[in-house]
């Protein structure tokens, strides 16, 4: 898995499939967000889709 280095979501692709920046494989720790109008860890980190994100992506 990489991490986008902008919205964080987690994927297995090259670039990011939703903003096209390019992924990391140096991230940690992952966030699975349901419902992001409901979760302060999703607004605060600006997630805006349900999906997996990285806490931290170098
Ligand atoms: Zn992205």
């Amino acid at each position: 898995m990489r991490a986008c280095r902008r919205c964080h979501i987690l994927t297995n692709r090259n670039t990011c499939p939703y903003c096209g920046e390019p992924t990391s494989d140096h991230w940690h720790g992952y966030l699975i967000v349901l419902n992001p109008s409901e979760s302060k860890i999703a607004e605060k980190m600006k997630i805006k889709m349900p999906g997996k994100y990285a806490l931290k992506v170098r």
